[in-house]
């Protein structure tokens, strides 16, 4: 059985480049009818973890990633921990090193005097002599000095690490007992059956010591995928500059969920050209060997795009619902249709759709200065004027092209151009002269609203 996971530190929020691998490695085990475990790092103890867990929890629910199982915490399984590095010392795989740091740094200076590379030298390795009584011991694994470290990577390929270059017996308890971060990642992945590891290529250079772990205590090594990272435009690691890396500041942003799980799982990964996955698509299609083997680039645009495409697939009662945490509330508008139907297609976030609709339906506070030194000159209050009274005269005004017939035979009994009403018209409505279709607004607020809108700017505008 395929089982994946996802094994963020808390660091307060859910990363954009860690929801990708996770939702990768989500993918992965439900194309396989295997399992996805959440796995919280957490053996820093100065940070938060509740509240960072809870941040983790919140974006998956958000994007509607499931992991199985319970979620397990390293900090609730020292134990386990403890007992494994007990069996490597009893099985002489591992050692109790006494050097204090006094005595590394001089090795350090040493080794940096002789352009070496800096390592631990291996004194206490099979040490018989007397163990000095004031350095509490750090505990080390026999780690191989030579030889290749071969990584099975999924991506990468075949990665070859040569002992001598990299490796040294390394740290895998501190002096007050605490287990090292490559060796809990080893244990817990073999433990919990971990067999398939897909995440960012900035941990490839820790493979080689978990594996050491892995063979120490006989465990099989994982099939690894190291993914390259997100970059931005000008080809470095993506920023906060570059856009925002908290998934939760993509929600507040007006971003649907489908959106940016599509726009993730094109990043570095593909299926032909197509570009719209649906979720049950990304679980058909997902494999671990169509991720390039480049870094991939963010591109707000092309997230844009696509969050504009699922906002125009949305169903008006879906986009109800969605734009309510933005303060609209369109529930029981008797214009919903109209309104949503115009508006959904030139939304890019639920964000800028919410502002439209707010200045569609409520009355402008203010009138833009340059709109009406624009649109206000000449008889254009005689023009509105006029406008009033065809909209008095007719009974059934309930669509757009209600509206647009009563401006159409405005401008045709003028003779003047569409223009010299809509600019007017647009500022009394809207207060500005970039927005909807005036017809469209004005099926929405209904001629009542609209009568008074212009009233009010006829007679409030000086010009
Ligand atoms: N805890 C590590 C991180 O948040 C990930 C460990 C791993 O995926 O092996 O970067």
């Amino acid at each position: 059985m395929t089982v994946t996971r996802f094994a963020p530190s808390p660091t307060g929020y859910l990363h954009i480049g860690g929801l990708r691998t996770a939702l990768f490695s989500y993918l992965w085990a439900r194309k396989n009818g295997g399992k996805f475990l959440l796995r919280i790092e957490d053996t820093d103890e100065r940070r938060n973890n509740h509240e960072a867990t809870e941040a983790i929890i919140e974006a998956f629910k958000w994007v509607g990633l499931e992991h199985d199982d319970e979620i397990f915490f390293q900090s609730e399984r020292k134990a386990l921990y403890t007992q494994y590095i007990q069996q490597l010392l009893d099985e002489n795989k591992a050692y109790y090193c006494y050097m204090s740091k006094e005595e590394l740094d001089v090795l350090r200076e040493q080794q940096m005097a002789a352009k070496e590379r800096t390592r631990y030298d291996g004194r206490y390795r099979d040490f018989d002599g007397e163990t000095p009584g004031d350095t509490a011991p750090v505990v080390r694994i026999k780690a191989p000095l030579s030889g290749p470290i071969v990584i099975r990577d999924g991506i990468k390929g075949e990665v070859v690490f040569q002992a001598e270059d990299i490796l040294d017996d390394f740290i895998i308890a501190r002096a007050d007992g605490t287990p090292t971060y490559n060796f809990v990642v080893a244990v817990d992945d073999a433990l919990m059956g971990v067999n398939e590891v897909i995440r960012g290529d900035d941990h490839l250079s820790n493979a080689p010591k978990q594996i050491v772990v892995y063979e120490a205590l006989g465990f099989e090594p994982p099939r690894f995928y190291h993914v390259p990272m997100i970059h931005n435009q000008d080809g470095k690691k993506l920023s906060k500059r570059d856009g925002a890396t908290d998934v939760m500041a993509y929600k507040e942003m007006g971003y649907l969920p489908e959106a940016l799980l599509n726009f993730l799982v094109r990043l570095g990964w593909s299926h032909g050209d197509q570009e719209i996955f649906s979720f049950e698509e990304m679980c058909a299609l997902f494999d671990p060997k169509d991720i390039n083997k480049s870094a991939s680039v963010y591109n707000t645009e092309k997230l844009d795009w696509l969050n504009a495409h699922y906002i125009k697939n949305s169903s008006n009662a879906t986009l109800v619902t969605l734009l309510e945490p933005y303060g609209i509330t369109l529930v029981s508008h008797d214009k919903k249709e109209i309104l949503l139907d115009a508006l959904k297609d030139r939304a890019k976030t639920l964000k800028e759709m919410a502002t439209m609709v707010d200045e569609i339906v409520s009355t402008p506070k203010t009138y833009d200065a340059k709109a009406v030194k624009k649109a206000f000159k000449g008889d254009a209050k005689a023009i509105l004027e006029d406008f009033i009274l065809k909209l008095q005269v007719r009974d059934e005004m309930h669509l757009p092209s209600d509206y647009h017939e009563a401006m159409e035979e405005l401008v045709n009994e003028k003779g003047i151009g569409f223009g010299k009403i809509g600019q007017p018209l647009r500022v009394a409505l809207l207060g500005k002269l970039s927005g909807p279709g005036l017809d469209t607004g004005m099926a929405v607020i209904g001629k009542e609203e609209s009568i008074r809108r212009i009233s009010s700017a006829v007679t409030g505008i000086d010009s």
